[in-house]
């Protein structure tokens, strides 16, 4: 497998702008999807934000697109080629920037188009042309219905968090937007996790696609360390403060399943002293942007989040991620615990599990296909918190279940624990390495410091307007 950029005898522009931005080495999904990209291949990625998967694409469809560069001021001469579309305004405008930076000495022109901007300046440089077009599906439709973005020469096609795209609900606006696409075109799929719908939506669009998984599909990062605490909903938040405390965590997410406890709970951790925001659908655009800005700047320790309200957050490696609440949905646990430890890093999940919440667990069990330990949580005036026995009557189910189907019964839900059995190793030996700092490493990874990508929002966010739908919240 090829490991360093070198090998891949990129054009020198796009080779000086990667050496730039300090990469020493490919990613796991760039050393795969690189090469196969660069052979004019479909693929379908299982890769999270966070392991390099915007260089994995755009690098070598910048490395293709290079054959029609030109210096001309004409239009024609630059119609989009390749279209990238993101759920969200935030990762849009983050790919958007990684994008301009790859081919900043090229002559490949890039824009960015999403919603709850003003179109003007977006039709402007549309109409000057541009070979890289990254948007999000619902204002590129506006585009194409104003003739602004024409598509009828696009050869690359990249549906970028592809999950929550369907999540949110983009399904019909990505079938008329790939509809307006030719027929020949190389298709890339990211999600990080292949649901039915996203194998569905990849037979409809992707032929004969590579398959190329970094952390197995629905599998968790080794590099987290996940603990699953058995506490009693009314102990929760003590139990929060006080590993907190302990383990000094220095920022962390805490996931909640709803906005009302969203922000009950967010009120109750700042009047413990506990420098704390909360992130829901609720809130304004303007206050989500300021609670993302005051964790990202360090003056806020805990965000106190819902599944949807967080979705597309460009915040990597935070030290711990809580699960103060178990999902609903397994597919999110995945997709929480994703924050942390990324990119090699280590991380610390924790989960509270209540009395009701065995057969969730259960679920989680079965996605990450990893048998999920209990631990009671001793609460520092001596209590222990857990609730074993109400707990355990999830387990008594399925061997009820069991017993029933043993005796050729019919047996409605066969959401059985999978058998006890070591973790699935991922295949990727990228996450299979533990993170460990050097001793005179500086307290960032220098994988994040050596990017030059800025942390903030860029200025083409403007933040006077209150945009109801940054995060298309329905919960
Ligand atoms: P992504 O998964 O594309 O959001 O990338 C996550 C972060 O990793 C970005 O800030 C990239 O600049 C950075 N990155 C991408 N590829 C590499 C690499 N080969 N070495 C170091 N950092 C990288």
């Amino acid at each position: 497998m090829t490991e360093s950029f070198s090998q891949l005898q990129l054009h020198p522009h796009l080779a000086q702008a990667v050496a730039e931005m300090g990469y020493e080495s490919m990613t796991p999904i760039q050393a795969q999807a690189i090469p196969v990209v660069l052979q004019g291949r479909d693929v379908m990625g299982a890769a999270q934000t966070g392991t390099g998967k915007t260089a994995a694409f755009s690098l070598p469809l910048l490395q293709r697109m290079m054959a029609h560069e030109n210096a001309s001021t004409s239009p024609a001469r630059h119609p989009v080629r390749a279209l990238v579309l993101l759920p969200t305004r935030e990762l849009a405008d983050q790919v958007a920037q990684q994008i301009k930076l790859y081919a900043k000495y090229t002559k490949l022109r890039s824009a960015v188009v999403f919603g709850g901007m003003d179109m003007k300046p977006q039709t402007a440089e549309l109409k000057a042309g541009v070979e890289v077009l990254i948007a999000t599906p619902g204002r590129l439709l506006d585009h194409i219905e104003a003739k602004t973005a024409v598509l009828n020469q696009v050869e690359y096609v990249v549906l970028d968090e592809a999950d929550r795209m369907l999540d949110i609900g983009f399904l019909p606006d990505l079938q008329r937007i790939l509809s307006y696409l030719p027929k020949k075109r190389t298709t890339l799929l990211f999600s990080a996790t292949f649901s039915p719908e996203i194998k569905r939506l990849a037979s409809s669009y992707l032929q004969d696609p590579v398959t190329i998984e970094v952390a197995r599909s629905n599998a968790t990062a080794s590099t987290v360390e996940q603990h699953f605490f058995s506490v009693q909903t009314d102990d929760k938040r003590a139990a929060l403060k006080q590993i907190v405390q302990q383990r000094q965590i220095s920022q962390a997410f805490v996931f909640v399943n709803s906005k009302l406890g969203c922000a009950r709970l967010a009120r109750s951790l700042d009047r413990e002293g506990l420098k704390t925001a909360a992130l829901h659908g609720d809130k304004s655009q303007d206050e989500r942007l300021k609670a993302l800005e005051a964790f990202k700047k360090g003056e806020v320790d805990l965000l106190v989040c819902t599944d949807v309200a967080a979705r597309g957050l460009d915040i990597k490696d935070v030290p711990a991620v809580f699960n103060f609440d178990i999902p609903f949905n397994a597919e999110d646990y995945v997709h929480r615990i994703g924050r942390t430890g990324r990119a090699g890093a280590s991380g610390l999940a924790i989960s509270f599990v209540s009395s009701s919440d065995a057969r969730l667990v259960a679920d989680i069990e079965k996605l990450i296909r990893t048998k999920v330990d209990l631990e009671p949580f001793e609460l520092e005036d001596g209590r222990g918190s857990a609730n074993r026995e109400r707990i355990n009557d999830g387990s008594r189910l399925y061997r009820d279940e069991e017993r029933r189907a043993a005796r050729g019964e019919r047996v409605e839900r066969s959401e059985r624990p999978p058998a006890r059995r070591t973790p699935a190793k991922p295949v990727d030996p990228f996450f299979e390495r533990p993170y460990e700092p050097s001793p005179d490493a500086p307290e960032q990874p220098a994988w994040e410091t050596s990017v030059k990508v800025p942390s903030r929002v860029s200025a083409n966010i403007k933040t006077k307007r209150k945009v109801a739908a940054l995060f298309k919240s329905t919960d």
